[in-house]
């Protein structure tokens, strides 16, 4: 019996270039597209596992749970690193990041998460760029949770390690991702003798084993149906659009958020500026004496299918996530995420006005 998932005729490496290819273009990007065969940390790994060393001196932006641990991957590299650590509710701006290098001028590397799914904030990395750029050092970019909610463009801003994943914005799988690299990043692993070679986190493999040898064969087996699913992402974005993509999940956050706040309950958006809030997912408080995991259960227990989470950790408590990526970057999802928000509220003895919200949401700017 034939299916879909199964028998499938190997993954020729003339397909596997071509995706490469359509994912550089979705990056508007000219440097190396490397597809690494599996979920996002893999190139988050490999990427300053290549390039950091004890030579290092790393500014490590930390804007959510991702900083934490790119600052634990650069001190096992042996790097010095300089934690520039932003509260939750905001942006990191590029004032601080120039303030970092006046105090530590030997600053050469800056790892940063552009938007954090986590926490609902984005940075703006075009300003960052250009103050990472005029010190030369080389620039890391978590982008796996803006890239198809907003503008993600390595070249323009000059970032030298652009890492992205399928399974937020794009709506794709979760078992592919890709990195862009530039010249520089090449450069800087080939001299880094601690760079991981002839293994699965090496960069260096793919350039050394594919890129140079003109992409004709390749290191191993692919992740035929990951891969086939990663074109068929990619695929629907280009007929959808970029920028009606993007425009889908910038009305879901700006909706969510006008929306949390029609409705009332002593909810709050979490990021205090909506310059600062991700396209991606947006982030709430709950009022004082409400735990947002319960608001969170009650509101799941009527809908399991709803994009809604509690914070991770400690801001199990106090964050409620509505994850409006990918499928749910429509005003269904939103709607009915703030429906049952309104009525777990509701349950706990709160004042909501469901009907103000939702005509809020019905009101956004949505395609
Ligand atoms: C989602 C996400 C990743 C990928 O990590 P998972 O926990 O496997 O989903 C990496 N970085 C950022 C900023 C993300 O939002």
């Amino acid at each position: 019996m034939t299916h879909p998932f199964l028998d499938l005729t190997p993954l020729s490496a003339a397909r596997f270039a071509a995706i490469e290819d359509r994912v550089a273009r979705l990056l508007g990007t000219r440097q190396d597209v490397v597809i690494m065969q599996g979920e996002a940390l893999l190139p988050l790994e490999g990427a300053i596992r290549g390039t950091a060393g004890p030579g290092t001196t790393a500014l490590n932006v930390i804007t959510g749970p991702y900083g934490q641990t790119f600052g634990d991957w650069l001190r096992d590299c042996g790097a010095t690193v300089i934690d520039l650590a932003v509260p939750f509710h905001t942006a990191v701006t590029a004032d601080q990041i120039r303030d970092a290098f006046a105090e530590h001028p030997e600053i050469d590397f800056v790892s940063l998460v552009h938007a954090e799914a986590a926490t609902g904030n984005t940075n703006p990395v075009a300003e960052i760029g250009e103050v990472v750029r005029e010190h030369g050092a080389l620039f890391y970019l978590d982008a796996v949770a803006s890239i198809g909610a907003e503008p993600v463009l390595p070249d323009a801003w000059g970032v030298d390690l652009c890492v992205i994943g399928a399974q937020k914005a794009m709506g794709g799988p979760a078992g592919v991702s890709a990195v862009s690299v530039s010249e520089r990043a090449w450069a800087r692993m080939a001299a880094n003798p601690r760079a991981p070679r002839r293994s699965y986190l090496s960069l260096l493999d793919w350039k050394a084993r594919w890129i140079d040898g003109g992409r004709t064969a390749l290191l191993h087996a692919p992740a035929q149906l990951e891969m086939l699913a990663l074109e068929a992402c990619v695929e629907r974005i280009e007929a959808d659009g970029l920028e009606a993509v993007m425009g889908r999940h910038r009305a879901a956050a700006l909706a969510t958020r006008a929306g949390a706040v029609a409705l009332g309950g002593g909810l709050e958006p979490y990021v205090y500026e909506e310059r600062d809030a991700a396209p991606v997912a947006t982030t709430l408080r709950v009022p004082a004496g409400v735990v947002a995991s319960e608001v969170v259960a009650r509101a799941l227990a009527a809908d399991p299918a709803l994009p809604l989470a509690a914070g991770g950790g400690a801001l199990a408590k106090e964050m409620v996530r509505v994850n409006h990526y990918g499928v749910d970057a429509t005003a269904g999802a939103v709607r009915g995420s703030l429906a049952a928000l309104g009525a777990a509220l509701a349950g706990l003895g709160l004042d909501v006005e469901v009907e103000g919200a939702l005509r809020v949401v019905d009101g956004g700017g949505w395609r």
